[in-house]
């Protein structure tokens, strides 16, 4: 699998100061798990050291400009970022991490000058990072700061590896069948997002008014990326916690069954992480060998090596 880096953040010599921008998590952890692919559209246009960049207002339009000899970049920079995307068109890429705060990376509340003032407000987003987001809208991307934060990660990878998912479901001529086993396998990773886009995608799926079948597998796709995008909360966690439980309902004794709701409550009130519940899960899962839960990708998202649920603040509570 292929993730787009800003190249300062694998520890690429590329910063205006000639530096490197090292983040030990994309260093360290993700490399095991991901090809990198790194960009970094200042480099390539200016080498480094260099200038720095800053973006400013001007005539209620955002540029790019140099801090010291005020040139105008801003083309130069949608140049290169435009180059850069059509190489990420071959590389299916299936996820993106972008350096924080930076007027080319940044993915939001980048500083945007007033012209010919030292006054700034947190609002802009980088120049290539822009040309990314409406290159490829659904691509999941964020930025390296924003990651430290083990709800943010966790939604994150769960959509990074739904998404390469589907695209390998895709590439691998769909049918009416595998349609049908891909939803299906999605059910509960989908319900802990929206349960309304799990029944819309299944109306899809359904296809009652009989369109041709690339048109459904063309509203799947979207309607699929669209669902991956929302962050789960821990009360659509909770519920789908909930209907899991009740596959064994019938099947687990008085006790035990005490013992799982006990369980899901305190997840529900952040004082064990959701992993704690899920192994409890899959003990259920396979000692009633109910296949069904086996293939849902809620329980198994990622690698497990990732342990990205092993921490409480993992899940929210919005
Ligand atoms: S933030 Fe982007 S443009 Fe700046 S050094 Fe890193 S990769 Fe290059």
């Amino acid at each position: 699998m292929k993730l787009g880096v800003s190249a300062c953040l694998i520890g690429k010599m590329c910063r205006y100061d000639g530096g490197h921008a090292k983040d030990r998590f994309v260093l360290d952890v993700l490399n095991n798990y991901f090809e990198m692919v790194a960009y970094c559209p200042e480099d390539k246009l200016f080498g480094s050291p260099r200038e720095t960049i800053h973006l400013e207002t001007k005539n209620d339009k955002t540029i790019a400009i140099t801090s010291q000899t005020h040139k105008d970049i801003t083309q130069e920079l949608k140049a290169v970022s435009k180059t850069y995307t059509n190489h990420m068109d071959n590389e299916n890429l299936c996820g993106f991490i972008l350096k924080s705060k930076s007027p080319s990376c940044g993915l939001e509340r980048v500083k945007v000058y007033e012209e010919n003032s030292k006054f700034s407000q947190k609002k802009g987003i980088g120049i290539f990072a822009k040309q990314i987001q409406k290159r490829f809208p659904y691509l999941p991307i964020e930025e390296e700061g924003r990651l430290n934060d083990d709800w943010i990660r966790e939604n994150f990878f769960m959509q990074v590896f739904a998404y390469e998912d589907l695209h390998i479901f895709l590439e691998n001529s769909p049918s009416q069948k595998t349609l049908v086993q891909f939803h299906t396998q999605y059910k509960y990773l989908i319900y802990s997002k929206s349960t309304s886009d799990y029944k819309a995608l299944g109306n899809i799926v359904a296809n009652r008014e009989k369109k041709p079948f690339c048109m459904v597998i063309k509203n799947y796709k979207e309607g699929f990326l669209k669902a991956i995008c929302k962050k789960s909360t821990i009360k659509k966690t909770y519920n789908v916690l909930q209907h899991i439980a009740g596959y064994f309902k019938k099947e687990i004794t008085k006790e035990e069954k005490t013992h799982l709701h006990e369980a899901l409550k305190e997840f529900k009130k952040e004082l064990i992480p959701l992993i704690v519940v899920i192994k409890l899960i899959e003990i259920y899962t396979i000692r009633f060998k109910i296949d069904y839960l086996k293939k849902q990708k809620f329980l198994n998202p990622y690698p497990k090596a990732l342990a990205l649920r092993s921490s409480i603040k993992a899940n929210k509570g919005i």
